[in-house]
């Protein structure tokens, strides 16, 4: 095997460019001592515009409790699991509410229950996907929630969200026996075990 000459010329590029990188990391800053009024004046009419793009993003948040925030949650089908496998495609957790206390799910304290939020982010709604039905993801620069199988949605796609908000309700959409959410974590592309993210937790 061989090197051809172009593989040669971007590696000849890449140690320059390498080089210059380390040069000016090495180099002092240039005549810090020097500035004055005029210069602080310059660095202060650049800062409302970097603040200004920071604003506009949300802010990469981690997911944290449950989005029923309801104590009487229950977990009608595990991480990794039936449906939810593999789980690197379609890892998740079904939630639902055991409103009369004997363990189990319960359809009538589950539907249109609200769903909130547990990050910031930007809504994406996709309705009548499969197996999906009406689906919601919330997403940031790093994290990625999703719900499925929603009745009907709280917010539209695009809008900013922020942690707690009500963003839809459970419903049975989709591939689904009856009503439940369907709850997603990924973290910069990577499906997450909802349960790392304190998702049963419900003390708010
Ligand atoms: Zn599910």
């Amino acid at each position: 095997m061989g090197l051809s000459h172009t593989q040669i010329l971007l590696l000849i590029l890449a140690l320059i460019g390498l080089g210059i990188l380390v040069q000016q990391t090495q180099s002092p800053p240039p005549l810090l001592s020097r500035w004055d009024g005029s210069m602080m004046g310059v660095s202060r009419s650049a800062k409302p515009s970097i603040s200004a793009a920071f604003a506009a993003q949300p802010a990469a948040e981690r997911p944290s409790g449950n989005p029923l925030r309801d104590r009487r949650t229950v977990i009608t089908q595990g991480y990794g699991v039936g449906s939810h496998a593999p789980a690197s495609v379609w890892g998740g957790i079904d939630l639902a509410i055991d409103s009369d206390g004997d363990g189990k799910a319960d359809p009538q304290g589950t539907w249109h229950v609200p769903v909130y939020a547990t990050h910031d982010g930007i809504a994406r709604v996709k309705p009548n996907t499969w197996p999906g039905g009406n689906y919601l993801a919330i997403e940031n620069e790093q994290y990625k929630t999703a719900y499925a199988h929603l009745d009907s949605y709280a917010v539209v796609d695009g809008q900013p969200v922020v942690r707690g908000q009500v963003i839809g309700y459970v419903g049975s959409t989709g591939m689904s026996s009856g009503p439940h959410l369907h709850y997603e974590v990924w973290e910069r592309g990577v499906n997450r075990n909802p349960l790392d993210f304190d998702a049963l937790r419900s003390d708010e």
